[in-house]
Parts: C-alpha cells; structure tokens; sequence
C-alpha cells in the first residue's frame, strides 16, 4: 500500500496473496492453452496383489508438464480444470486412452491387468458419463472387467441417490468401482453399504503413519475389518516401507500400492516390466 511507484497506486491484498492470485489466474490460462494442445500425458502406477505378490491392476495418474517448468502435480491443478470445465475434455481423452492402452497390451500378449481410472466430480455429474464409457469400451475393444473407477468419498456423498442409479449401472456393464482416499471424508457407514462399490482405498496419510502412529495404526486395522465385514475389498495406497507392507499383509488387506513397489511410470516402461 504505497503511493509511490507509479501503477502501484493501492493494494487491497498483501503482497503474498497478491501474488498468489497473479499465479493462479497465469496457471488458468496455460492450462486452457493445454486443455486446446492436448498436452497431458498418464503415467500408470501397479497395483500389487497381496497373496501373490503380483502386478493385477494399473491407476493411470494424469501428469503435466508445461513448457519450460516443471511438473506440476494433478492434485493443483485438477481443481482447477474442475472449475473452469476443462475436466470434461481431459476425462474423456483420459479414458479413451487408458482403455486403448490397455487393450494394446493385451493384443501384445501381455498379461491382462485392470486398469484405474480416476474420475472427479463433474466428470461422475455427466448425464452422460455411463453412455460415454460404454461407447469408448466398444470402439476401445477394451471389457468392462478390465476397467475400474476410482472415486472419492465427497463426489458419491452429493446426490446419493442419483449416484447410486449410476453406479449401479457401471457395475452392470461390468465395470469395477473404487471408493478412493478413504477416511478423509465424511461418508456414513449407512452409506458404504447402500453404495454398490467393489473395494476401498485406504488414504496414504493413515498408512504414513502405519507403526509409527497409534491412531493411524488403529484406523488402519479398524477399516480392515469393517471393510471385511462387509465384503469390500481393501486397497492401501502410498505403501513405502516393509514394515508397511508386512502389517498389511498380516491383517489380509488384499492390495497395495506405493512406492515400494513401484512409482508412477510411463506406459512404455510397463511393457517391458
Ligand atoms: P489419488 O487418486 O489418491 O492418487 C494417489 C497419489 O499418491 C498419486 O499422486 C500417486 O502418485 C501418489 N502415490 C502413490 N504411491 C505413493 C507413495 O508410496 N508415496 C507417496 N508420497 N505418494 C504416492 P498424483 O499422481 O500426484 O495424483 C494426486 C491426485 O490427483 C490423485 O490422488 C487424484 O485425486 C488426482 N488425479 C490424478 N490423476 C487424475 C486423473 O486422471 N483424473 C482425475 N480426475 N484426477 C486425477
Ligand atoms: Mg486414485
Ligand atoms: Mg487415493
Ligand atoms: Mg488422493
């Protein structure tokens, strides 16, 4: 707030968040330029099953990198395509691609894995979402078996019963549905057993804390056993130490996934796996 330095007549904001609103307006505007570019790209992280110790299924992770900077992680920058509705076009290119993808390593004689896709909060509003993934699987070749969705806990949680119309028809065409990050929502449990879904996913901030954490430690164990007793699978995601791995095991989660395993990595990387 001076009144020297030509333009800079009066600030309302200080500095910081002066300069935090500039950013974000100049990352809006790339991102539409990279909305009409096409310049994303997926990387696919495995995910591992328990018993066996083998790679059954792939999360495609949407990855960015504009010209000149760095990467820039989809948790910034997804919001921000959610918004300003740019989300619609990426998740059908997302789509469309994770499902060509994946019936290209099948033709190649690679082993059949499923393939996750995360899928936001407008994108799961589409009236059209469940037409347009069953057009993409038929041009795609792709089963319905070897597509999964991953959603969180607040998408499902706005028009429940709208929502579970839905699901319930992706599960009738065979398609396989994932509550993500679970725990850091606010979802009932008289609601996890009206939401016809396959499996959830334990959010990477209880597992963090797995062993060195009483209260994540407990929540961990506490959503094993709901989830078994209820017939959910469990998915625990962000895995990075054995000692991580060995008490999942031991408490019969069925999958992981993590850095222990395996990052996220680009296609190309996987067929060689
Ligand atoms: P998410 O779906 O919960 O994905 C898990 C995130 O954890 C990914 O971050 C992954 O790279 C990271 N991760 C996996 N294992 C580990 C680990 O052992 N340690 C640590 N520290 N991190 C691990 P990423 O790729 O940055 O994605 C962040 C979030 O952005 C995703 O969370 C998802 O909500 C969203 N997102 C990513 N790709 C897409 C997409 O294609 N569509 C939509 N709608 N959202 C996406
Ligand atoms: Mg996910
Ligand atoms: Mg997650
Ligand atoms: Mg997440």
């Amino acid at each position: 707030a001076s009144k020297k330095g030509g333009k800079n007549r009066f600030s309302f904001f200080a500095p910081s968040m002066e300069e935090s609103i500039r950013q974000r307006l100049q990352l809006e505007k790339m991102l539409q330029q990279a909305v009409m570019n096409r310049e994303f790209f997926l990387h696919y992280q495995p995910r591992v099953d328990t018993a066996s110790g083998r790679i059954i299924g792939l999360e495609a992770l949407l990855r960015w990198t504009p010209d000149g900077h760095p990467p820039i992680s989809p948790d910034q920058f997804v919001p921000i395509l959610e918004e300003t509705g740019g989300i619609e076009e990426i998740g059908e290119w997302i789509l469309e691609t994770v499902c060509r993808t994946a019936r290209a390593w099948q033709q190649m004689g690679l082993p059949s894995v499923r393939v996750w896709v995360n899928i936001s909060g407008k994108q799961f509003q589409d009236k059209y979402l469940f037409e347009k993934i069953e057009k993409i699987l038929a041009v795609t070749g792709l089963s319905p078996r070897y597509l999964g969705l991953e959603l969180t806990e607040s998408v499902l949680m706005q028009d429940v019963e709208v929502h579970i119309a839905k699901l319930k028809q992706l599960k009738q065409l065979g398609v396989m549905i994932s509550l993500d990050d679970f725990g850091t929502g606010y979802s009932s449990l008289s609601y996890l057993k009206r939401f016809p879904i396959d499996e959830i996913k334990i959010d990477r901030s209880f597992v963090n804390g797995l062993l060195t954490d009483e209260n994540d430690t407990a929540i961990v164990r506490t959503i094993l056993a709901m989830a078994q007793s209820l017939g959910l699978r469990v998915v625990a995601e962000g895995v990075e130490t054995p000692g991580q791995r060995d008490f999942l095991t031991e408490q019969h989660c069925d999958e992981m996934q993590g850095y222990l395993f395996s990052k996220p990595v680009p296609p190309n990387r996987l067929s060689t796996c």
